[in-house]
């Protein structure tokens, strides 16, 4: 298949369990609960999304033909450093990465060294091979990945409440403050539930605090 991609960057990643560790993000085109124009946002599945997914015009974008291609571009974002032997890691995003991630690609990323991680809205299968899943639930979409390394609510959310969730299979729980004009409202109410819900542990988008992609 041809891999559409909007932009690869190298950062930290902001969020759960691995906040504060260097990623290189590969953001794919396209989402399967919004379209990603303004235009329909009112009548989309998923309507607080704040990122650009449309297209593939951003850093690093474009159409790639080929698995090893697009593995390649991906590990040359990687610093070099002969001393430091860390696997590189790449989280796949989007937009909904599972429309595009296949083995293949998962094959290729392992065969440059990658360590691979995915974000996803959960309302598509994991191929197999992925080493690291978080899942970000989205109100009014089924979800159907029921088990993996986080979940990632972003809270509150209407019509999903945490204690749904509290019986999936995943090792790590984490609630983000929904990211709106009421954000600071949106902060405190999740302290408030996950210090009365331990279960539940609070993600902040470290990496907009920090000014970083
Ligand atoms: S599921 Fe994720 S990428 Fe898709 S519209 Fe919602 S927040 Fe954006």
């Amino acid at each position: 298949m041809t891999y559409a991609v909007k932009e690869i960057f190298y950062s930290l990643q902001g969020e759960g369990v691995h906040a504060g560790r260097p990623a290189i993000f590969c953001r794919f085109s396209g989402c399967n609960l919004w379209s990603g124009q303004e235009k329909h946002r009112a009548e989309a599945v998923c309507q607080f999304c704040d990122t650009d997914f449309v297209g593939t015009d951003g850093e690093g974008g474009g159409s790639f033909a080929l698995a090893e291609a697009l593995a390649s571009q991906v590990k040359s974002y990687w610093p070099q450093s002969i001393s430091d032997q860390t696997h590189p890691y790449v989280v796949c995003t989007g937009g909904e990465p599972l429309l595009q991630l296949d083995e293949d690609l998962i094959d290729a990323f392992h065969a440059e060294g990658m360590e691979v991680a995915i974000e996803t809205n959960g309302t598509l299968p994991v191929p197999k091979g992925v080493d690291w899943v978080c899942v970000s639930p989205k109100s009014g979409s089924t979800l159907v990945v029921e088990e993996g390394d986080e979940i990632k609510l972003v809270y509150p959310q209407y019509g999903h409440h945490p204690s749904d969730f509290t019986h999936l299979k995943f090792n790590h729980f984490f609630l983000q403050p929904m990211f709106d004009d009421q954000e600071n409202t949106n902060i405190q109410t999740t302290v408030e539930y996950c210090l009365s819900h331990p279960r539940w542990n609070l993600s902040l988008q470290t990496h907009k605090l920090l000014g970083l992609p």
